[in-house]
């Protein structure tokens, strides 16, 4: 039991670790093998992490690669490309959730972009629904309203009867619980937040706990004088559920909640646990989204605001901004150096869709004077100002065990490479002729820029405590 514990905790923070890489821009995990006999050519990465990897991303062999070096495992992740229409972020759990006929689930990413964006548009007009009963029942016809209907009138009940019959079902808007556990306070308080959720961000709804599969009441055991503090209880975890709004008006959830008394022969033998929730104008999670990126050299979970900021509006992610070439060298640095991939992301931080260029000897190629502390230049060229060139001198503390530098790329084939890789490129393969000549005339251009490059260069030195903050 506690292996599958340890496992599942481990399993937790690698995925939290690949997911936050993802977000932010591409990285190397490192992770210590405890294991003496593990062996990733007779073992492989194990089950649950590919799991875990194939419920992140829809193809693992595209973004991850792994490597086992000495009593290391390293995880080499590439940048998130937005793969799918509208997703700048990978989520791990969305954490919002909706009613889908009798049960509460959790929202997909996709399910939940959906959601966003909808909610976006329609917040300003779209009003909590008051739950009044909306249609009574009708000769010969039967409806969801119905269900809705009976269950209003169950909710306004002052007495029950034990073992009674409940004459409607559950639906989207009415889900029945029965916990015959001594600790049913406990679990009402790990399920109120998914159910207050799904609720919330459907049409509202019924929660009856004390009514069991069988449709019959039973309730709950607890003595009278209890009923006030778990009322208070149950309105604590209803307020800290986190919210976003996108009308303005920051309105609460809106719900009330009571304890129906149970009488057996007469006499009150228990309660049944009932909540009646509204919808809501915009969006209720159960908890934080389960979402990570890297800041200040640390995995940290996005805020509700951060994780509906890159879901929804239009500024992509760092990492979407810029692909990194050639892929293999970009990945060995950051494996040699720690907190490279910071330090790229500040040096491009401000510039729209690009390439970033990797190199180790162009400074030198350019005449400019040897630095030993530098370990790479990178060359950004822009496309939403392709004249403009800069050149970064990364200055990073080397990891303590470096590996071999690698083979060196000439500055006039990266920049080919670049350009026939770049999405100009791909975009319109119905013009190939006359994108022929433009990217020769560009190619040209760009050679002749390089050749004359000095007036056009800024230079960044990147200070190693501008890394070491944390
Ligand atoms: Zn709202």
């Amino acid at each position: 039991m506690k292996d599958r514990q340890l496992r599942k905790k481990q399993n937790d923070k690698i995925s939290r670790a690949v997911c936050a890489e993802l977000n932010s821009g591409g990285g190397v995990i490192k992770a210590e093998i405890e294991n003496e006999n593990y062996s990733f050519k007779t073992d492989g990465i194990g089950l649950d992490l590919e799991n875990s990897f194939g419920n992140l991303l829809p193809c693992v062999r595209k973004y991850l690669d792994f490597m086992q070096q000495d009593n290391y495992f390293l995880i080499f992740v590439k940048s998130w490309s937005s793969e799918i229409p509208g997703l700048k972020i990978v989520t791990l759990s969305s954490n919002l959730y909706k009613r889908d006929i009798t049960s509460a689930k959790v929202m997909d990413p996709i399910a939940a972009l959906e959601f966003l964006k909808d909610r976006k548009e329609r917040g300003e007009v779209l009003s909590p629904k008051p739950l009044s009963p909306p249609k009574r029942l009708c000769f010969g016809v039967q409806e969801e309203s119905n269900i809705e209907a009976a269950a209003a009138d169950f909710f306004n009940r002052t007495k029950l009867k034990y073992k009674e019959k409940l004459t409607f079902t559950e639906s989207t808007h009415v889900e029945m619980k029965q916990f015959s556990t001594e600790k049913w306070f406990q679990r009402i308080k790990e399920i109120l937040p998914q159910y207050v959720s799904a609720f919330a961000n459907t049409d509202g709804g019924y929660l009856f706990i004390g009514v069991n599969e069988d449709k019959q009441v039973i309730g709950l055991r607890a003595e009278s004088s209890d009923l006030d503090k778990w009322k208070g209880e149950i309105e604590t975890s209803i307020r800290k559920l986190p919210v976003y709004h996108f009308c303005g008006r920051n309105r609460e959830i809106k719900y009330s909640h009571k304890f129906l008394g149970v009488y057996d022969e007469g006499h009150l033998c228990g309660y049944v646990c009932a909540l009646k929730i509204q919808r809501f104008c915009c969006a209720v999670f159960a908890k934080e989204p389960d979402s990570w990126h890297v800041e200040d050299n640390r995995v940290r979970q996005m805020t509700v605001n951060e994780w509906i900021r890159f879901m929804v509006d239009a500024e992509p992610m760092p990492s979407e901004k810029t692909t990194y070439v050639p892929e293999a060298l970009y990945m060995k640095l950051l494996l040699q150096h720690e907190g490279l991939a910071q330090v790229v992301h500040k040096a491009v931080g401000s510039v729209h869709q690009g390439t970033l260029i990797f190199s180790r000897s162009w400074s030198l190629d350019l005449g400019l004077q040897e630095n030993e502390n530098v370990i790479c230049d990178a060359l950004l060229i822009s496309k939403d100002c392709p004249p403009t060139v800069k050149i970064c001198l990364c200055n990073i503390i080397p990891r303590p065990n470096t590996m071999k530098a690698v083979q060196r790329d000439t500055l006039k084939n990266t920049i080919e490479k670049s350009k026939c890789n770049s999405k100009q490129c791909k975009r319109n393969p119905q013009e190939d002729r006359k994108k022929l000549k433009r990217n020769e005339q560009q190619r040209e251009q760009t050679k002749q820029k390089m050749g004359d490059l000095s007036p056009n260069i800024s230079i960044i030195t990147l200070c190693t405590w501008s890394i070491c903050t944390s």
